[in-house]
């Protein structure tokens, strides 16, 4: 039987070999939320498959843990948290019980301190946000570390995917450098006296160090904490004042607080910014897109 020869039955064999590999088992990821899972996506390509916690247009802040979540958790390889205290403590409780490798994105980051953000005002109770600020993704020049973690971690839990993740984390981080290419070109066509905006929670600190922008907020770094009366005449007084010229939403949250003080200081909505979470379609599907999407508005509205 010409089937029985051996040079044809180690074809097969290597044929079968090769099917397998080419179906090689992605590992299961699960991220904090879309931001971090995207980073993940990117230099993990098809050896992963991710799950975000908080989804795109969703806020990260105001999440709780579900029993859905927990299995997601309890059954992934790896899991990747923000760190800076953006997740609740029940997540990490959760991860360590069931003994599951993870990483925090954050880790080595020179964080700014939520005083040092501090374009936010006094909250007027105490809340348990800690005294980080966790919103480094908008900055691409720090994210280059996180993308450089979350590949470390990846390669910690995949170990045979050494070369690919190397290999992606290297192309990822060429993005990262044109994000900031991009963004330091928009922002240098504005007076830097014009660079002051308003959006509703305090999450462009970051930015705003890197390419000298003054953002207000009538929220801190977390939504979770109510903008208080006095906090948000302040606010007010301060953009007639400063002669802020650009008021946002945001897609994680309600923007009628931002459209109050738009309206009572007859300023404009600039548009709608990508604070915390990915769009579920166009026009910040990535955080890429996100990055780029955010400074175009940004810059328009400042001009
Ligand atoms: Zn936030």
């Amino acid at each position: 039987m010409f089937s029985a020869h051996p040079i044809r039955k180690t074809a097969i064999w290597l044929a079968a070999v090769f099917y397998s590999g080419s179906l090689y088992a992605a590992m299961d990821v699960v991220s904090s939320f879309s931001i971090l899972g995207d980073v993940a996506a990117q230099i993990g390509g098809e050896r992963v498959r991710i799950h975000n916690l908080v989804g795109a247009d969703a806020d990260a802040h105001a999440y709780q843990l579900t029993g859905k979540d927990v299995k997601k958790i309890a059954s992934a390889r790896l899991v990747i948290l923000n760190g800076l205290g953006l997740e609740k403590a029940d997540i990490l409780r959760t991860v360590r019980q069931h003994k599951i490798p993870y990483a925090e994105a954050a880790a080595g980051i020179d964080a700014l301190t939520t005083e040092e953000g501090g374009h936010h005002h006094h909250h007027g109770h105490h809340h348990d946000h800690g005294e980080y600020d966790p919103h480094v993704w908008h900055d691409p020049v720090l994210m280059k570390q996180y993308a450089a973690n979350i590949a470390a971690a990846l390669i910690k839990a995949d170990p045979e995917g050494r070369e690919y993740y190397q290999k992606r984390l290297s192309a990822y981080s060429t993005e990262l450098a044109k994000l900031d290419d991009y963004a330091r070109s928009r922002f240098a066509a504005i007076a830097p006296e014009h660079r002051k905006v308003l959006t509703g929670h305090d999450s462009f600190s970051y930015l705003g160090k890197r390419y000298g922008v003054v953002f207000l907020a009538p929220q801190g770094v977390s939504t979770e904490s109510e903008a208080s009366a006095r906090t948000v005449a302040a606010i007010i007084r301060q953009i007639k004042q400063q002669g802020i010229k650009a008021v946002f939403t945001e897609n994680i949250k309600d923007g009628r607080m931002v459209q109050r003080i738009a309206k009572e200081t007859g300023v404009q909505v600039g548009g709608t910014l990508y604070s915390d979470a990915l769009s579920k379609g166009a026009p910040a599907q990535t955080y890429t897109d996100l990055f780029r999407y955010n400074v175009r508005t940004l810059s328009e509205a400042m001009k």
